[in-house]
């Protein structure tokens, strides 16, 4: 999700990379389980996360939208595109996957925006950075944690690459929406865009970053290399 805010305001004014320390370390949130429960409709999901999501649990985007008798993802307009995020217990005001204790269910495929929290990333000369959110997470005494444990995502490389691209992808998927003023096109270039991308079930077998960079390869849009 794009923000527009001094990121002075929000973080300590420096940038980092995932093998810098960072002070967020919180002894496995020992009991809190808080930015789990206010989630709202903030944790938008990238096609990683619907493919960690398929292989952990079996479920597709189709069958987390449709889940009956409460679907666990649904959609809405993030920054002028329509794009999939979980979607709130309404019964708990929580995430879907928060468990009777206080534990997220998924923790080994949870989505990349609950890894990365409270870092946030900014996008700038071709790249990105990490930051630290310090309004966010109000554990105390915080211990150093280089970022890439943070995350613990395989292969930290190729996914970093991966999100630069989808970056990259949703900006010129913004920039092509805003041009088209038909209504009915304008929702055909959303569909066929959550199509290709999150609703064609991914290949399980195979690596996500190849077939990402296939549907990539195969997008209309004009792509930078
Ligand atoms: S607010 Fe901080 S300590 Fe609490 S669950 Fe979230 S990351 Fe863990
Ligand atoms: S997916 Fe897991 S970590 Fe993310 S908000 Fe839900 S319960 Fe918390």
């Amino acid at each position: 999700m794009i923000r527009d805010v001094d990121i002075n305001e929000i973080s300590d004014g420096k940038k980092y990379r995932s093998s810098d320390l960072v002070k967020i370390g919180c002894s496995d949130c020992a009991g809190c389980s808080d930015c789990c429960r206010q989630v709202e409709d903030t944790i938008l999901l990238d096609p990683y996360d619907l493919y960690q999501l398929q292989v952990g649990i079996g479920e597709t985007f189709d069958s987390l939208l449709l889940k009956n008798p409460s679907p666990v993802i649904e959609l809405g307009i993030a920054d002028g595109l329509l794009l999939p995020h979980l979607k709130v217990n309404n019964d708990k005001g929580a995430c879907p996957f928060l468990d009777t204790a206080g534990r997220c269910s998924i923790h080994a495929y949870r989505p990349g925006f609950c890894r990365l929290y409270p870092l946030g990333r900014i996008y700038e000369d071709n790249g990105f950075k990490y930051f630290i959110q310090i309004h966010e997470c109000p554990y105390p005494n915080k211990t150093k944690v280089k970022i890439k444990k943070w995350l613990n995502i395989d292969n930290l490389p190729q996914y970093e690459t991966f999100t630069l691209k989808w970056h990259d992808l949703l900006e010129i998927k913004r920039k092509e929406m805003n041009n088209i003023t038909d209504q009915s096109e304008r929702s055909k270039y959303m569909v066929d865009f959550l199509k290709q991308f999150y609703q064609t079930p991914y290949d399980i077998s195979r690596s996500f970053y190849e077939q990402f960079n296939e549907r990539l390869n195969s997008d209309s849009c004009s792509f930078p290399e």
